[in-house]
This record gives structure tokens, C-alpha cells and sequence, in this order.
């Protein structure tokens, strides 16, 4: 595996790459990596024949009372991680080669970035597409794995792609849980045992919603309210959003009777969680 920091030199190998007819494989991340990022690397590694992953912690994404600064980067570790999964790139540039002095250029993805996480976190999804595309534009990949954890992500980037006619495929999979059922996420090491004790809630929050939904019950807001309760009674009382949304456009349903994904993002003492899955009425 060849650690890249510089942009001249990721673009060149992977222009080489490309003129040699190679299908490279792009896994976007900000490091600490996880399963959840693991199983990226491994679709892309048996999908594709070089496989990039970049690591880079992103400024433009974070707000300013955000965690930019304590994000974790286990970077020896990372490294170790991606040479056992037989990554053939680490890019990992720094900010500033990314974002120098001067940097005036954004993708906006209007109409999906200002809702759910978009609008408690504004300016976020500006940063993730921009970043994502510059990725695409150094890397040249041919496909692009990105995890359905952050689901509006995955449509803001998808869409992008789309609209700015990218020559990728944008492939999001699986969210990769803990035993108990907890997203998988670098945020979770923020967490006292006592909080990851509380966070355990959300899948079970989760889990009431796809019982409600077996059960038959197809209003949204009765879904929402219930799981808030749910929340609030087990001390999870900082929620930003529980929203059942159309997963096409990410607007809010009033009835049940196509596929919805039902979404939530809460903080459990300052580590913001997110969460979502796919409420599916039989025959569709
Ligand atoms: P991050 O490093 O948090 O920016 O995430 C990099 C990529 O990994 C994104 O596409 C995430 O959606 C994906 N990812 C993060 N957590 C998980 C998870 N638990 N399961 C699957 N994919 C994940």
C-alpha cells in the first residue's frame, strides 16, 4: 500500500490507472476507522481493481462549536487497518492542500442539504459535497462506496454526482451495527460507558418503530411521537429530529403506503448520533 499526500501526485497515478483500463475503487472516509468503514473497503476491494481510500477530516463540514479539532485520527492505526484490508492507496492530504487561502468554489445540493442534519448543522452538506467531489475530480474513481448511516449524505452525494454528470458510480451500503444493535461511528468513542449505556436506547427505539409498523400502524407522526416518548422516558431528551421521510427527495410523509425511511438524529450528552432504516408495506 502507497500512503499519498499529495494531490499532483493521486491525480497522476490515478490517471495512469485509468489509461491502463483499471477500475478503481474510491471509499471516502474520515478515519478512526471501523467496521462500518470496513465493509466498504471490502466491497470495494471485490468490485474493483485498485482500491482508494481516502482519510482526510474535512474543515468545511464542521461548524464552528463543532468537534473539527477533537475529531479522533488514529492515523498509524488507520494505516494498519487498510494495508490488512489490501488497500493500494491511502490518500490522505492536508487541509490546507485541499482548502488554500483562496478556495472560493462550493457544490450546493439545494432542496436536500437544509433539511434533517442539514438544518442543525448548517453549511455541512455544502462542505461534504464539495469535498466529495474534489475527491472524485483527484481520484477519478470509477466507483464510490458510501455507507447508508448517513443516508441524506448518500443522496446529496448521489445527486450531485448526477447533476454535475460525474462519470461515477455512487454504490451506499449496509449500516454495520454493534452487538446491541448502536450505529457503528468514530463519534461513539466520545462516549462515557454510562452514555453508550443510554445510546443502546436508539436501536431499540428503532426496533418499537418496525413493531409498530408490523402491527399495521401507517401514520407517520403516530410512529414519531412514540418513539420521542420512547426517547425522552429513557433519558435521550436532546432530539433533533424523528422523521419518517420519502427517500427519494427526503420530504416528510403523511401516510405510509410506498417504502419510507424513518430517520433520527439525537445527542446523547454532546455526542450527536444518527440513525435510520427502510419501513417497507408488503408488496413493494
Ligand atoms: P466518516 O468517516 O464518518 O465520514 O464515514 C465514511 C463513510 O463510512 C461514510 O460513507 C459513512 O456513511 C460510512 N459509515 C460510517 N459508519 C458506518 C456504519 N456504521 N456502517 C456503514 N457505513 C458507515
Amino acid at each position: 500500500m502507497e500512503i499519498v499526500s499529495s494531490i499532483g501526485k493521486m491525480q497522476k497515478v490515478s490517471a495512469g490507472l485509468r489509461r491502463e483500463g483499471r477500475r478503481i475503487g474510491l471509499v471516502p472516509t474520515m478515519g478512526a476507522l471501523h467496521e462500518g468503514h470496513l465493509s466498504l473497503i471490502r466491497k470495494a476491494r471485490s468490485e474493483c481493481d485498485v482500491v482508494v481510500v481516502s482519510v482526510f477530516v474535512n474543515p468545511t463540514q464542521f461548524g464552528p462549536s463543532e468537534d473539527f479539532t477533537r475529531y479522533p485520527r488514529p492515523f498509524l492505526r488507520d494505516t494498519g487497518l487498510c494495508r490488512k484490508e489490501r488497500v493500494d492507496y491511502l490518500f490522505h492530504p492536508s487541509a490546507p492542500a485541499m482548502f488554500p487561502a483562496g478556495h472560493r468554489t462550493f457544490a450546493e445540493v439545494r432542496g436536500l442539504e437544509d433539511l434533517l442534519c442539514g438544518a442543525v448543522r448548517p453549511g455541512h452538506f455544502k462542505g461534504v459535497a464539495t469535498v466529495v467531489l474534489k475527491l472524485f475530480n483527484i481520484v477519478s474513481p470509477s466507483d464510490a462506496y458510501f455507507g447508508s448511516k448517513d443516508y441524506q449524505q448518500s443522496l446529496i452525494i448521489r445527486t450531485m454526482a448526477e447533476d454535475l454528470n460525474v462519470p461515477v458510480t455512487v454504490k451506499v451500503l449496509p449500516i454495520v451495527r454493534e452487538k446491541d444493535g448502536l450505529a457503528l461511528s468514530s463519534r461513539n468513542a466520545y462516549m462515557s460507558a454510562a452514555q453508550r449505556q443510554t445510546a443502546a436506547h436508539i436501536p431499540r427505539a428503532m426496533k418499537l418503530a418496525k413493531n409498530l409498523f408490523k402491527q399495521g400502524v401507517r401514520d407517520p407522526s403516530l410512529i414519531e411521537r412514540k418513539l420521542k416518548s420512547f426517547l425522552k422516558e429513557r433519558g435521550i431528551d436532546d432530539i433533533d429530529y424523528v422523521s419518517c421521510i420519502d427517500p427519494n427527495d427526503l420530504s416528510p410523509v403523511r401516510k405510509i403506503d410506498s417504502p419510507v425511511r424513518l430517520a433520527l438524529a439525537v445527542r446523547v450528552g454532546t455526542v450527536r448520533l444518527i440513525d435510520n432504516m427502510l419501513l417497507t408495506p408488503q408488496g413493494h
